[in-house]
């Protein structure tokens, strides 16, 4: 009982946290699996990371983004200004995800990342996925995500195993300025 309300109190005012650079040593970590998934600290670490992703206009966010080497990742699409034309969904967290199958068929697309500010590049992303993980209830959920979604998710997967969407640009004519890339939209 002491426990549940203290629990309360953690939560009410979850900290936005810093995410972590590019050049950082702990987003080219491979992300440990979460035992508990009602463990205090990782409840209170889904809010925080929820806060960030809120005030940052991001899309996703992964824990290793915020210095913490563990297999958890916020999927969170909304039309923003940095992703004009992003699908709305309710910001989910998934807690040791993985990819079970894969369309095949792939598309590149524009990615950003807030660990890679000011940069955009064109990553090449399966269209159709179906992925496997636990939900923050401890709940295991399959779901099959497509497209803006499924890239989101597939961009948050690689940094669990400490890889970043640069990674994937096959050529540095694929990149952009932030500004170039707005420029596109307009
Ligand atoms: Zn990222």
């Amino acid at each position: 009982m002491f426990a549940r309300s203290l629990n309360k109190i953690f939560n009410q005012n979850p900290q936005k946290l810093t995410v972590y650079q590019l050049g950082n040593p702990a987003l080219r970590e491979v992300a440990k699996p979460i035992d508990d998934v009602h463990d205090r600290e990782i409840q209170q670490l889904i809010d925080q990371m929820l806060v960030t992703l809120k005030d940052s206009n991001g899309v996703g966010l992964a824990a290793p983004q915020v210095g913490r080497s563990l297999q958890l990742v916020i999927v969170a699409s909304h039309p923003n200004q940095r992703y004009p034309h992003a699908p709305q969904m309710e910001p989910t967290a998934m807690i040791n995800p993985k990819i079970i199958s894969r369309s095949g068929e792939t598309e590149k697309g524009w990615e950003g990342c807030l660990s890679v500010p000011m940069i955009r590049g064109l990553v090449s992303r399966d269209r159709q996925i179906e992925v496997e993980y636990t939900d923050r209830h401890g709940d295991l959920k399959v779901t099959r995500l497509t497209d803006f979604v499924a890239r989101i998710f597939q961009h948050e997967y690689d940094h669990l195993e400490g890889k970043v969407f640069l990674d994937r640009v096959e050529n540095t004519l694929d990149l952009a300025t932030e500004e170039e890339y707005q420029k596109l939209w307009q």
